[in-house]
């Protein structure tokens, strides 16, 4: 396929999108990763109002270590599902909309599948947006935060960092991953004093232990560095995605939190002295 003919922007990120990626040799995969000079993106997306202060532009990377029980967007999990765009062709789509974002006091964010994946390709890609003037955000579940170095993190004006779960065990069966590196990501944010906010996701029956609940909003507030909290309530808009590309969906039955719930879990941010909605 030819990738150039794939429109970079899309939509939402609930566009499913796959195996655009494919064409391009392993070893050109594995030296643009290493130099930045082209990345694997999903799309970029304009107008959110969910994913950072303002409105944002979104660069929606693939490529994800991670295998969330409730990610809504498993199409982003292999890197080679992504568009390859180079640098230049990145930084190009995002200068369009340099002067709008400044106008509406937004920016831009990097999201994904995990941004950190491509590193190089992220820190050269906020880097030139910071250079434009444009307020940088990396939504990240923190797990390879040792790739950035503290000269790297200068380039994200905002961090917005996943804790899937307090519990360790639950964190292996929610994300397949082990837990710990978010904490310490959160940790070095707050030595760094760099801005963070925390996004935590509510699922029944998995997230929402007040006990769990409790010990992430008071080891959040204890840093100091974390503005705002966004409490997001599982939701059901990826399901379809799983259908399509065949993957076993275990959250068939599960329902979004009710009001209740998300407030109360709100409330223990609050209780702790943290902004959460
Ligand atoms: S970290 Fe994000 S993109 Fe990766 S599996 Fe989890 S929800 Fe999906």
């Amino acid at each position: 396929m030819n990738t150039e003919k794939v429109s970079l922007e899309a939509k939402s990120p609930f566009e499913l999108r796959v195996d655009l990626g494919t064409g391009v040799p392993e070893t050109d995969v594995r030296s643009a990763l290493a130099s930045g000079d082209l990345g694997f993106l999903h799309s970029f997306t304009t107008g959110s109002a969910v994913d950072g202060p303002g409105v944002r532009v979104v660069a929606w990377t693939t490529g994800c270590q991670f295998r969330c029980l409730y990610c809504h967007n498993p199409d982003t999990w292999k890197m080679s599902n992504g568009i390859p765009v180079p640098l230049a062709r990145a930084v190009e789509e995002l200068g369009k909309y340099r002067h709008g974002l400044k106008v509406m006091n937004g920016g831009f964010t990097l999201s994904g599948g995990e941004p950190m994946m491509q590193d190089r390709f992220a820190v050269r890609l906020l880097s030139a947006a910071k250079a434009m003037g444009i307020h940088t955000a990396i939504d990240t579940n923190g797990f390879l935060h040792s790739r950035l170095s503290d000269g790297d993190l200068e380039s994200i004006d905002l961090v917005l960092l996943c804790i899937k779960a307090w519990d360790p065990q639950l964190h292996k069966k929610l994300t397949g991953a082990e837990a710990g590196a978010a904490l310490d990501f959160a940790r070095r944010l707050a030595a760094r004093k760099r801005p963070a906010w925390l996004r935590f996701v509510v699922v029944p029956g998995l997230t929402d232990r007040e006990s769990d609940v409790a010990a992430t909003a008071e080891f959040v507030a204890g840093l100091g560095n974390f503005q705002r909290i966004d409490v997001l309530p599982f939701h059901q808009m990826g399901r379809f995605k799983w259908k399509k590309l065949g993957l076993p969906y275990e959250l068939d039955d599960v329902q979004p939190p009710s009001p209740e719930t998300v407030e109360r879990v709100c409330a223990q941010f609050r209780a702790v002295g943290l902004e959460a909605y």
